[in-house]
C-alpha cells in the first residue's frame, strides 16, 4: 500500500515541505491569493504598458478587477508575449521593474521558433525555487536522497531545477540530457538512487537496460521522476519503467512561462499536486469555449494562469495549452492542493466523428505491445484540419526485426479500433528512423498535404 514516504524511506522529517501553505483550507488559499492579486494587480497598472493597455480595453481602466472576477480580463497568449517583446526590446513592454533589477533572463522557445525572453529578478528566482521545492519534496526526493539529473543547467529554464535541488539539500549528479552512457555508468556505479529525466528517456533506458542487463532491477536505483512531457502518468508507460528498473515513477510539471516546476506526484501516485499556491493562481477552462469550467475531480480542462508574485514579467490568464483531467481536490498525504494529469497538449487533439483524441490515448494502448514495440508512437497529421477522417495514420516504433511485421500491425490496429472506436492505419517504424530516442518525443508529426489536383 502506498504511504507518504518512498518505498525504504525511514526519514525522520515531514514529508510536506511547507506543512502550513501546502495544508491549508482551501478558503486561507483563496485569501492569501486575493492579497497579493490586490498588489500585483496594482503593480500592473502603474508599471507595465503592455497590461495597463490590455486592462482599458478590457474596460477595467480604472476599477480594481478582483480575483473572483478575473475572467472579466484578457487572456494572454505567447503570440501576445512575443508582441510584447517586439514593441519594446529587449525586454518587451510588459517589464514591470527598472531593467537594472533583471538578474536572469531565459531564451525561451517561442512561436514558430523564434525565441521570446523571459526575464527574472532575484525575488522571482527565489519563488522559482520555492514552488520547485515543494514540487520536487512532494514527489519523495527528500535530503538524504542522490539524485542524478538530466535536465541540464541551462540555457533551459528546466535547468532551475539544480537551485531546488541544492535547497533541498540532496546529493545531486548532473549529466547533459541524452548522455546515456554517464547515466548508466553512473547508476551502475550507485552514484545516484533517484533519477529525473523525461518520460521517454527514462522508457528508452529501461528498454535498454531490459537488453543488455540479466537483472535491470538490480541497479540501485529507486525512484524515477519524469518530466517535460506526459508519460510518466499514462499507466502503459510507467508500469514498464516500474516493473523493469524495479522504482517508483512519480512525475512533476512545469510550464516555461509560468514555474518550471509547478506540479508534483506525491507518493501516492494519484495525479500531480498543484504546488505554486500563493504564488500562481489557477482556472480551468473549456479550451473550446473559453468558459470557465470548476476545478473539481473529473474535470476536464486547459490550465490558465495568473502569477500573483512575479515582478519582472507578471503574467495574468495565460493559456498554457496543456488539458488536464481533475484527479481529485485532496489527498491522503494531506495536501489541500488539487491533482490533475495531462491528457495532451491542445495543439496537439484532434477530433473524430465529433469525438475529442489526444495521442497519449494511443501511448497508452500502444505500450501494450512490447518488447515488440518500443511504447513510442505519433500520429501524422496532414494540413491544419482539426477534425479528420479515419482511418488515422499513426506511427509506431518497433525493436529490431520488427519493421515489417503485419501481425503486429493488425493487433494494434485492432486494439485502437475496440478502446478509441476508430480506425487506425499504423506504420511500424524502426528505431533509427523514428529519432530523437534521449529526450523528448513529439506525439504529431506534420506530414506535408497531399497535392490538390487543379480542376
Ligand atoms: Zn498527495
Amino acid at each position: 500500500m502506498a504511504t507518504n514516504r518512498l518505498k525504504g524511506d525511514d526519514c525522520e522529517r515531514d514529508w510536506i515541505w511547507e506543512r502550513e501553505v501546502e495544508t491549508a483550507p482551501w478558503e486561507e488559499t483563496r485569501r492569501i491569493s486575493a492579497g497579493a492579486w490586490e498588489r500585483q494587480y496594482r503593480r500592473l497598472r502603474e508599471s507595465s504598458p503592455f497590461y495597463a493597455r490590455r486592462f482599458r480595453e478590457a474596460g477595467a481602466g480604472s476599477s480594481f478587477v478582483s480575483l473572483g472576477d478575473l475572467t472579466q480580463l484578457p487572456f494572454t497568449t505567447k503570440e501576445e508575449l512575443k508582441q510584447a517583446l517586439d514593441e519594446d526590446p529587449p525586454f518587451g513592454s510588459n517589464l514591470c521593474v527598472a531593467p537594472e533589477q533583471v538578474k536572469r533572463v531565459y531564451q525561451t522557445s517561442g512561436t514558430s521558433g523564434v525565441p521570446s525572453v523571459l526575464a527574472l529578478t532575484r525575488g522571482d528566482m527565489e519563488s522559482w525555487t520555492l514552488m520547485g521545492t515543494r514540487t520536487y519534496y512532494a514527489t519523495g526526493i527528500h535530503e538524504h536522497s542522490s539524485v542524478l539529473t538530466t535536465f541540464g543547467a541551462g540555457p533551459f529554464v528546466a535547468g532551475h531545477t539544480h537551485f531546488v535541488l541544492l535547497r533541498i539539500g540532496v546529493r545531486s549528479v548532473p549529466v547533459a540530457p541524452g548522455d546515456t552512457e554517464r547515466v548508466v555508468f553512473g547508476l551502475r556505479a550507485g552514484l545516484a538512487d533517484t533519477l529525473l529525466s523525461t518520460a521517454s528517456f527514462a522508457q528508452y533506458l529501461a528498454n535498454r537496460l531490459e537488453k543488455t542487463e540479466a537483472e535491470p532491477s538490480s541497479i540501485p536505483l529507486t525512484h524515477v521522476v519524469t518530466g517535460g512531457e506526459p508519460g510518466g502518468g499514462i499507466p502503459a508507460i510507467r508500469d514498464h519503467i516500474q516493473r523493469v528498473l524495479g522504482v517508483t515513477v512519480t512525475e512533476v510539471m512545469g510550464i516555461g512561462d509560468i514555474a518550471p516546476s509547478l506540479f508534483g506526484e506525491c507518493t501516492h501516485q494519484q495525479g500531480m499536486h498543484f504546488c505554486g499556491a500563493g504564488h500562481v493562481w489557477v482556472e480551468l477552462i473549456d479550451p473550446e469555449s473559453q468558459e470557465p469550467v470548476e476545478i473539481e475531480t473529473g474535470a476536464e480542462g486547459e490550465l490558465v494562469y495568473t502569477t500573483l508574485t512575479r515582478e519582472a514579467m507578471p503574467v495574468v490568464r495565460f493559456r498554457g495549452g496543456d488539458i488536464v483531467r481533475i484527479e481529485g481536490t485532496s489527498c491522503e498525504c494531506g495536501r489541500t492542493s488539487f491533482r490533475q494529469r495531462v491528457m495532451g497538449r491542445r495543439d496537439d487533439m484532434f477530433i473524430v466523428r465529433g469525438v475529442n483524441v489526444y495521442p497519449t490515448a494511443i501511448l497508452s494502448i500502444v505500450g501494450d505491445f512490447r518488447p515488440r514495440v518500443t511504447g513510442r508512437a505519433r500520429v501524422v497529421r496532414e494540413g491544419s484540419a482539426t477534425s479528420i477522417e479515419p482511418p488515422i495514420p499513426i506511427e509506431v516504433e518497433v525493436t529490431e526485426k520488427h519493421e515489417s511485421d503485419p501481425a503486429l500491425v493488425a493487433e494494434i490496429e485492432a486494439a485502437i479500433h475496440s478502446k478509441l472506436m476508430f480506425r487506425g492505419r499504423v506504420q511500424l517504424v524502426p528505431e533509427s528512423d523514428f529519432g530523437e530516442a534521449g529526450y523528448k518525443t513529439k506525439l504529431t508529426r506534420k506530414a506535408p498535404s497531399p497535392p490538390r489536383g487543379e480542376g
